[in-house]
């Protein structure tokens, strides 16, 4: 898609420009007329001969050619009028400023979905309603009512708020960051965040994409689209709005745990997009990736002329596991050699708070030509002696003689390193207000490399019995039945190669006594009934019977007290099942998102599972790797690979089975939510057991 009618219109018509100072109509006309734009500029308004010396017209039609771009700020009754008449004349790109559409309810969303119809009838493409416009700078083109132009950059912003683009601007102006394009995408009747990010994505001025998001429109789209795009440009997005909307009803502890905002980050942990939790360190993080070369690895050098602020950085570092360089022999002999005798040669390297420019100079450089750094941070405290201005220029002269490694800065302190501050982001060197945000960036930088060197995603497919499965799913849905019992769902499981524990279902204590003999003791005697979801929470759990006696006992004081506790529900038995080992418990389940699809957890299990919180998610298919790091996200993890001598369970095995599951869960898309809790796992070279699975599926 091109979008040259926004980002460079030969003509510009503005539908609804005033004359009156303070309206929007003004506003837009002059900022446009302000900015220098050198296009043809049409006011349109039928009660205006002329505004800010520039012919008006009384409508579309007769400025006698087609604009390419049109701007409308009328009020939300007529838009859809005017539309027409866009769709009349021939223009292919409109942004519609005003408000008051779907934002305030029924009759605006109403006008609204007018304006969609008539656009994609007549293949116009429209930003808005409801926002603030477009603007490139290159291109001298103010389309907005958000205030003076920015300076050019290489930043492409998108925001859906209008409001918060004002103050993204403000920002950016105080801190001199340019930007290529800045767009207001307001209600995204038509074009969305995913096209804007799309079109930055092919935009050869932009190199970074940074945006404001409080929805996404197309979940699927999107993380397709931006995994691709991320590859070649960084997306750095505050995504607000994020908590779950409202309780909603999940059987399963996957779907209790999981949540939009869980979804969020999994999309965005995928597709690479760097999240950011405001917008000031949305702009921490936005410079390092504009004005600096990538790093090759994560190994922080650090140059201080305060030994605490190096301390500072260096808990940073550790505290988000980056490497801390080692510098070399050769580079620490150098400094040794000119650095005076008090100062510290090591990471990191304290020149002293007598330093002046020359001295922070030769330690930069000498720092940065270490084939052991790949990272170099800059701190720096204003006392006595120190010069921060010409430090500032000499690090910027460093930065153009030696440009394959990333410098950041973080010149402590306000008035007296405020020159100095200047200096750096004239030189385009990224300036931070304390060492820990420095250090912060510096971690998203190197987990961006890392992801864009990670291996090609390849899922893995395992010979299954999907007839089987699919058998049973449709049957549920048939007649209408959400919740796929304990039995069915392991058969399914099976279906899908798990292991699951033996046993069946008694209907008298003889019965179960019967299958006891059978089983082997000691065995597990479990409450049978569709009703009942977490069966320990009503006692219908009984573990370690190891005679007859015990399970007939244990048979009949089950059917005894639970139906008094939980009168009216169907009990049909009791399942008597063997045990399963001393393994560990961990959880396997899905929560299918409505927007992003189905939501893969791992965590540890058992009947905590909501106490302790300890999960991880990612989105399905799996790969092996993804299925691995979701182990490695959780605690549990460590105790799983074995503590204080005792042995560890088989990793692999629980890995395989997420992907197994998540195999499952995207060859159904009927399944909504499921758990295996527990999945019982053992020593290396044991097979893991489903000792109890729940499914509930929807028609899709
Ligand atoms: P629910 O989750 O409905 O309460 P489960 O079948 O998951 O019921 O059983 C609860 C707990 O009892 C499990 O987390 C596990 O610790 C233990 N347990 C259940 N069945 C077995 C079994 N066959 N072997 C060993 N432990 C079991
Ligand atoms: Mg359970």
């Amino acid at each position: 898609m091109n979008f040259a009618g926004f980002f460079n219109p030969q003509s510009v018509a503005i539908v609804g420009a005033s004359r009156e100072k303070g309206k929007v109509g003004h506003e837009i006309l002059t900022s446009l007329i302000l900015a220098g734009y050198t296009g043809r500029i049409f006011p349109v308004n039928p009660n205006a001969g002329e505004i800010e010396r520039l012919r008006c017209y009384p409508d579309l039609e007769s400025i006698g050619e087609i604009p390419e771009l049109v701007i409308i700020v009328v009020p939300a009754k007529i838009v859809p009028d005017l539309m027409l008449q866009c769709a009349k004349v021939g223009v292919k790109s409109v942004i519609v400023i005003t408000a008051g559409f779907k934002e305030v309810g029924e009759e605006g969303r109403g006008l609204e979905e007018q304006i969609v119809r008539i656009a994609k009838q007549a293949g116009i493409r429209v930003i808005g309603p409801n926002c603030l416009g477009v603007m490139v700078p290159a291109n001298k083109l103010n389309a907005s009512f958000g205030g003076e132009l920015p300076p050019t950059g290489t930043i492409g912003y998108i925001s859906q708020s209008g409001a918060l683009l004002a103050a993204v601007l403000d920002m950016a102006n105080a801190i001199g960051v340019g930007f290529s394009k800045l767009i207001s995408i307001g209600n995204k009747a038509d074009i969305d965040e995913l096209d804007m990010i799309k079109a930055m994505g092919e935009d050869a001025d932009t190199k970074v994409i940074a945006g404001y998001l409080e929805s996404i429109s197309n979940g699927n789209a999107f993380a397709r689209e931006a995994e691709r795009i991320s590859h070649d440009k960084p997306i750095l997005l505050v995504k607000s709005g994020g908590t779950s909307a409202g309780a909603k009803a999940a059987s399963s502890h996957t779907g209790s745990l999981a949540g939009s905002e869980i979804a969020y980050e999994a999309v965005f942990e995928r597709a690479g997009i760097i999240r950011c939790f405001s917008v000031k360190t949305q702009f921490d993080f936005v410079q390092a990736f504009a004005y600096q070369p990538l790093p090759a690895g994560d190994r922080v050098a650090v140059i201080t002329n305060a030994g605490g602020a190096g301390i500072m950085a260096a808990d940073a570092v550790e505290k988000l596991s980056l490497g801390f360089a080692k510098l070399s022999d050769h580079t620490i002999g150098k400094l040794l050699q000119k650095l005076p005798a008090a100062a510290n040669v090591y990471n990191p390297v304290d020149v002293l708070g007598d330093a002046l420019a020359d001295r922070y100079e030769f330690a930069l450089r000498s720092v940065l030509q270490d084939p052991d750094v790949d990272i170099v941070l800059v701190l720096l405290t204003p006392q006595a002696m120190t010069q921060p201005k010409v430090t500032a220029e000499a690090i910027v002269k460093v930065a153009a003689a030696e440009p394959k490694k990333p410098i950041l800065a973080c010149f402590l302190g306000a008035a007296k390193v405020k020159e100095a501050v200047e200096v750096l982001q004239a030189g385009k060197i990224p300036q931070y207000d304390s060492p820990e945000s420095a250090v912060l960036t510096v971690r998203k930088v190197v987990d961006y490399v890392r992801w864009c060197s990670r291996p090609k995603r390849v899922v893995k497919l395992f010979p299954v019995n999907r007839r089987k499965a699919e058998t049973i799913v449709k049957r549920h849905l048939r007649q209408g039945i959400r919740e796929i019992g304990e039995a069915e769902s392991k058969e399914i499981l099976e279906a899908y190669g798990f292991a699951v524990p033996k046993g069946s279902v008694a209907t008298t204590a003889e019965q179960a006594a019967n299958i006891a003999e059978q089983l082997g003791y000691p065995v597990v005697l479990k409450i049978w009934s569709p009703d009942i979801v977490h069966k320990s929470d009503v006692g219908g759990v009984k573990m370690g019977l190891r005679s007859a006696q015990e399970v007939m006992d244990a048979f009949d004081l089950m059917m005894y007290r639970i139906p008094g506790k939980l009168p009216g529900v169907n009990i049909l038995g009791v399942l008597v099942q063997e045990t399963c080992g001393s393994g560990k418990e961990v959880i396997l389940g899905m929560s299918r998102d409505p927007h992003f699809g189905p939501l893969m957890m791992f965590g540890m299990g058992g009947t905590m599972v909501e106490v302790l919180r300890d999960v991880s998610f990612y989105l399905a298919p799996l790969t092996e790797d993804e299925a691995k790091q979701m182990l490695i996200n959780t605690k549990t993890y460590k105790m799983l690979k074995g503590v204080r001598g005792e042995e560890g369970v088989d990793i692999d095995a629980i890995a395989e089975g997420l992907q197994r599951l998540s195999q499952l869960v995207t060859e159904f898309p009927q399944i909504k939510e499921m758990d295996i809790n527990p999945y019982m796992v053992g020593p290396k070279g044991t097979t893991p057991v489903a000792v109890d699975a729940r499914i509930s599926v929807e028609k899709g």
